[in-house]
This record gives C-alpha cells, sequence and structure tokens, in this order.
C-alpha cells in the first residue's frame, strides 16, 4: 500500500516539475522584449494578437 501511494506522489511531483518546465520555457520574441524594456508593448500586429490571447507571439521567435 505505501508503495503505490509513493508511486502516485512521484507520479504527480513528476507531473509538477514538467508544468513548471514547460512554463520557463515561455520567452518572450526579441521585438516584444525590446519594447517591454522599453516600457512599451511591441506594435506589431501578430504580436499585439498574440498577447491577446495571452502568449508570445511564435512569428518572431517567441515560445509559449
Ligand atoms: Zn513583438
Ligand atoms: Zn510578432
Amino acid at each position: 500500500m505505501k508503495l503505490v501511494r509513493l508511486c502516485a506522489l512521484l507520479a504527480l511531483g513528476l507531473a509538477f516539475a514538467f508544468a513548471m518546465a514547460d512554463a520557463a520555457e515561455s520567452k518572450k520574441a526579441r521585438c516584444c522584449e525590446k519594447a517591454s524594456s522599453q516600457g512599451k508593448t511591441c506594435d506589431h500586429v501578430c504580436c499585439i494578437d498574440a498577447a491577446k490571447q495571452g502568449k508570445q507571439c511564435e512569428k518572431c521567435g517567441g515560445k509559449n
């Protein structure tokens, strides 16, 4: 019984680690990074569209 519980816990931890790794992989596109470093938002239509969906623009090299 204990072993089963340990395995479940391990699987949960692994899933959590994967989720965290995914989140860390999200990357801003270079144009958006530059704009945000100047306190602006990127004015590319593709980037604005991606931002509306809460994503980074993949067209410009961003990662989600
Ligand atoms: Zn951009
Ligand atoms: Zn873009």
